[in-house]
């Protein structure tokens, strides 16, 4: 809007300026969730923007119609429908995404079908060298070559991870697996050191861990479409998993919930008590304070990566993604980025309950699907072992994950899409004050 009237200041008309506009702005919208637009009632617009409807060469009305959305009922204004109005390029982060953007926005083109909505997609990716493991890095310059995180997007590069010898790649992954064991036994030493833990609260937050137990991991933001507790749906079924004297499991929970989520704080304290309950065994553990620093000691360290999101409203999952470059497995929802990276062999996905409004029945059906991928896939692959104590099929799937998805979910291939598709067509009507 300010763009707008700059131009309208420099003598432009309206009609011209707000076209001159939307044809050089790029709008990217990040989630399908309610929560994650902002609506601001129509007192607060008042009080902030008039006098400025005027600069604008618009009345009041015209003015809050560009934040109008059929829910609204003319009491809101909805600044991703602002934002769609005023940018001739938008995306959604993941294909899956830009479909459901497509029909969550159809309504500001009335009369066009869905898929003719100009509402388009460019998938996530992630900055390899921020996320790969010190030890990984290394490893990939020596099979990969020196230059492979500038390379990060060539598929033809990515076959060679077929070359590096099974032992290595198992060697480098048990000590990441270990770094996230110290880190974490770490953080309780000084928690308690520093009178922040109880006793029985340092066997809770994870010192009890074993480095050799199969590991998943589930660290993100405590929103409740993410379902963080629905591995906990069937406590019986789960205590078996974890606690399998040969074949043992172990959870590791990290995130927080947006303060005034209080639905999403319960699933925390949920979570919390879950692994107060001496019972599990200290086979679960919730993280506090979860950060970058943190988030990288996880999606490096853990074995699996676990998103259970309710199926449409992940737009990307983008952690997954993290896991994936380090050698993690990904065990998703097939939703968001997983939907397009998941290729029936790089991992595993759980199926959602499509066309069933009935959230029982969704998350019973895919906490079904969760748990008989652990139990029939996931455990007895990690530990089906070799004479050497490698486990072979699982470095398969490892490898498998690394050849297809590292090259694909990796920013530059997202950067290059931005320019091509979104950035340079807006370029080429950047009005040249700028
Ligand atoms: C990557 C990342 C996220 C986003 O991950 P999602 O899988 O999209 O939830 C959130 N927080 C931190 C600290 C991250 O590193």
């Amino acid at each position: 809007m300010e763009r707008i009237r700059e131009l309208i200041q420099k003598g432009s008309t309206h009609a011209d300026a707000c076209e001159t506009i939307r044809q050089s702005t790029v709008f990217t919208t990040h989630t399908p969730v309610p929560a994650g637009h902002d609506v601001f009632p129509h007192h607060l617009m008042d009080r902030y923007f008039a006098g400025y409807w005027e600069q604008l060469g618009l009345s009041r009305e015209d003015f809050l119609r560009l934040g109008d959305t059929p829910e609204s009922q003319g009491q809101g204004f909805n600044m991703t429908a602002l934002a769609i109005r005023l940018a001739a390029h938008v995306n959604g982060v993941s294909r899956e995404h830009g479909q459901v953007s497509r029909e969550m926005w159809r309504h500001l083109w009335p009369g066009l079908p869905t898929e003719q909505v100009p509402i388009r997609s460019v998938t996530n990716g992630i900055h390899a060298p921020t996320w790969i493991a010190p030890e990984l890095n290394q490893l990939y310059g020596k099979y990969l070559g020196p230059a492979w995180a500038e390379r990060c997007d060539d598929t033809t590069m990515w076959q060679r991870v077929l070359d590096i010898p099974d032992q290595e790649l198992w060697a480098v992954r048990q000590t990441m697996k270990r770094k996230l064991m110290s880190f974490i036994r770490e953080r309780a030493r000084s928690g308690w050191m520093q009178g922040q833990l109880q006793a029985s609260q340092v066997l809770t937050r994870g010192t009890l861990l074993d480095p050799e137990a199969l590991t998943i991991g589930f660290a993100r933001r405590f929103a409740t479409y993410k379902r963080a507790t629905l591995l906990f749906r069937d406590l019986d079924r789960l205590k078996r998993l974890l606690h399998n004297q040969w074949r043992p499991v172990q959870l590791i929970f990290a995130g927080k919930a947006h303060p005034a989520d209080e639905p999403g704080r319960f699933f925390i304290h949920e979570v919390l008590s879950f692994c107060d309950d001496h019972k599990l065994g200290g086979h679960v553990a919730f993280l506090e304070n979860y950060d970058m620093h943190m988030a990288k000691f996880l999606v490096q360290g853990v074995d699996i990566w676990l998103n259970t999101p309710r199926f449409p409203l992940e737009a990307s999952g983008t952690s997954g993604q993290k896991a994936a470059l380090n050698g993690v497995i990904n065990l998703s929802v097939l939703d968001g980025w997983w939907k397009e990276g998941y290729n029936g062999a790089n991992g595993w996905g759980i199926e959602p309950l499509i066309g069933n409004s009935d959230i029982q029945a969704q998350d019973e059906h895919d906490a079904q699907q969760l748990y008989r991928l652990l139990e029939q896939e996931a455990v007895q692959l990690y530990y089906q072992r070799d004479l050497d104590g490698i486990p072979r099929g699982w470095l398969q799937l490892m490898k498998e994950n690394l050849r297809t998805n590292a090259p694909r979910f990796c920013t530059k291939r997202m950067v290059k899409e931005y320019v091509d598709n979104l950035y340079a067509p807006a370029m080429v009507r950047t009005p040249s004050i700028w």
